[in-house]
């Protein structure tokens, strides 16, 4: 199997793993026990917490443990919404291209009375940071703009943005779910005020994640119970879990360069080998995207059929379609960079591994190439195409 879903999540790493197992096997007790097998615990959890600050370049007092990544986006813009509404600023920038995430959390805040600017980002999957600047009014509570797309792998100038928002004094928080580990982070020289970031996309264990917050602000609960977290997250700490991903974001951002460099060369092969697939396109920005991220449209095709028949020969990848969720609605992160619908449809996104070889490429390559052959051989759609009674989107 060549599993080329990264961005969906990835293979637990070794050092991960080594570092949770003495938490459920040994080390068990609730960080809130204060017997000393508890503080034992305790200690694990505070020193996790220094090595994941150290990372981001943060005090250890500005991280905040979270389920993952989802929760993080919510308590980060539900935060921001509780600091606006108490100074009367009820307007949010944003962009049409976050996770869901993000962007459901903005839609039950506009039915509580928030008006939201989505920032367009053009067929490149890139904002300007002048469009920031623009859309940044006296009642703009917060700008929420993600590191990194986790679908067309783009990243956003965030200097910049953080820069904008510091000098307009406008709070700032990045999705970074597909940045950490991946990605130089560094939330001091940045201006980012807050930041989501989850295990399971750097090699670390599902379920749990983190949401920094630049000190001085309140984080609004929600979760709410038990004083864990500074008061700020109920509910008894998943020690294993924050100690997988201690280890497994100190093992990503040392090996960094050295992967990316790796990364860049398999995606670069791959990106040239599918750009030889007749009527194809890449989706997002060449050149400012993550190192392992590769998401084409083929006219005439189909992404689930596709999915499938990959399946089939044995490579695990992802279509920007949204048909596991029950919709036929094609993404909205293809429809945003202006993709149209037809074509949106037959997207296919490939997020490598480091431990992936030249041989893996190429066998995609061939997989791919053979897939959208046959489906197009089968299409009624194509055979339109072909003979001229629908024009084509892409040049050939
Ligand atoms: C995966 C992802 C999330 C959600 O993180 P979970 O830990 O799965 O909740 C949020 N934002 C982006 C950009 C992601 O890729």
């Amino acid at each position: 199997m060549i599993y080329a879903d990264n961005a969906a999540t990835t293979k637990m790493s070794k050092a991960a793993i080594d570092a949770m197992l003495p938490y459920m096997e040994e080390y068990y007790g609730n960080p809130s026990s204060l017997y000393a097998f508890g503080q034992q615990a305790k200690e694990a959890l505070e020193n996790a917490r220094s090595r994941i600050a150290a990372c981001l370049h943060a005090d250890p007092r500005e991280v905040t443990f979270t389920s993952g990544g989802s929760e993080a986006d919510n308590q980060a813009i539900m935060t921001a919404a509780a600091l606006g509404m108490r100074r009367g600023k009820k307007h949010i920038v944003s962009t049409a291209f976050e996770h869901h995430a993000v962007l459901h959390t903005l839609e039950k805040l506009k039915k509580q009375g928030f008006e939201v600017t989505l920032l367009d980002v053009h067929n490149t999957g890139l904002l300007r940071p002048e469009q920031v600047a623009e859309a940044i009014r006296e009642d703009t509570c917060l700008v929420t703009i993600m590191y990194a797309n986790n679908e067309i792998g783009t990243i956003q100038p965030v200097t910049e943005i953080g820069a904008i928002c510091r000098e307009k004094g406008v709070l700032f928080h990045t999705d970074a779910v597909q940045a950490a580990g991946h990605l130089h982070i560094d939330v001091k020289e940045q201006n980012i005020d807050m930041l989501s970031l989850s295990a399971h996309k750097f090699h670390g264990p599902k379920g749990i994640g983190a949401l920094y917050a630049k000190r001085g602000i309140i984080l609004e609960t929600i979760i709410n119970g038990g004083a864990q977290e500074r008061g700020k997250r109920a509910g008894t700490e998943n020690i294993p879990a924050i100690m997988g991903m201690a280890a497994a974001l100190e093992e990503a951002c040392a090996a960094m360069d050295e992967h990316s460099a790796k990364l860049t060369v398999l995606r670069e092969r791959l990106i040239h080998g599918l750009d030889q697939i007749p009527y194809s396109e890449l989706n997002g920005d060449h050149k400012h995207r993550l190192p392992g991220n590769v998401n084409f449209c083929f006219e005439g095709i189909e992404g689930e059929s596709l999915l499938l028949l990959l399946d089939d020969k044995g490579i695990c990848a992802s279509s920007g379609s949204a048909c596991t969720s029950g919709s036929l609605d094609p993404s909205h992160v293809l429809l945003a960079i202006g993709r149209p619908h037809e074509v949106a449809h037959g997207s296919l996104r490939l997020s490598l591994g480091e431990d992936m070889t030249e041989a893996d490429i190429d066998e995609i390559i061939l997989a791919v190439t053979d897939v959208v052959n046959y489906l197009r051989n089968i299409s009624p759609f194509w055979r339109d195409l072909v003979n001229g009674k629908r024009p084509h989107i892409f040049e050939r």
